[in-house]
């Protein structure tokens, strides 16, 4: 039996609930916890242009970009992106000092090895897993 019209005609899928807003308050929110509101962005946006990296970041101009890949993925999983994009403003380098940084986030761990494994199960190969 054919599906009715209307379904058929139904928007592609979207999740609303993290525009770059909202991505911008965790940002905050998060520096607040963690960080002790050292890092402060001057933006945070999704960007659908990222293939290697889940995120990166700009000190010079304190933006950050996250790739729309984490949309599907657990706001924990997210939170860890934008934790390790806001340190790197305070350590621009993996060393560390840059690691006790996002050590501070309770699921840093949980998240690293989610994101590799997903980097696993989609065969995406190269700096997959690893945020810039
Ligand atoms: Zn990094």
């Amino acid at each position: 039996m054919p599906e009715p019209k209307q379904v058929k005609r139904l928007p592609r899928r979207r999740r609303t609930r993290t525009p770059d807003a909202e991505l911008m308050r965790r940002a905050q929110e998060l520096s607040d916890t963690y960080l002790g509101g050292l890092a402060v962005p001057a933006s945070v946006s999704w960007v659908s242009n990222q293939r290697s990296r889940w995120g990166s970041c700009t000190p010079g101009d304190r933006t950050i970009r996250l790739s729309e890949r984490l949309k599907r993925m657990p706001d924990w999983v997210v939170d860890y992106v934008l934790m390790h994009e806001l340190a790197h403003m305070l350590e621009p380098r993996h060393d560390e000092k840059f690691w006790a940084w996002v050590g501070h986030y309770p699921k840093t761990e949980m998240a690293k090895g989610y994101l590799l494994g997903w980097s696993d199960a989609a065969g995406v190969s190269g700096a997959a897993g690893i945020t810039g």
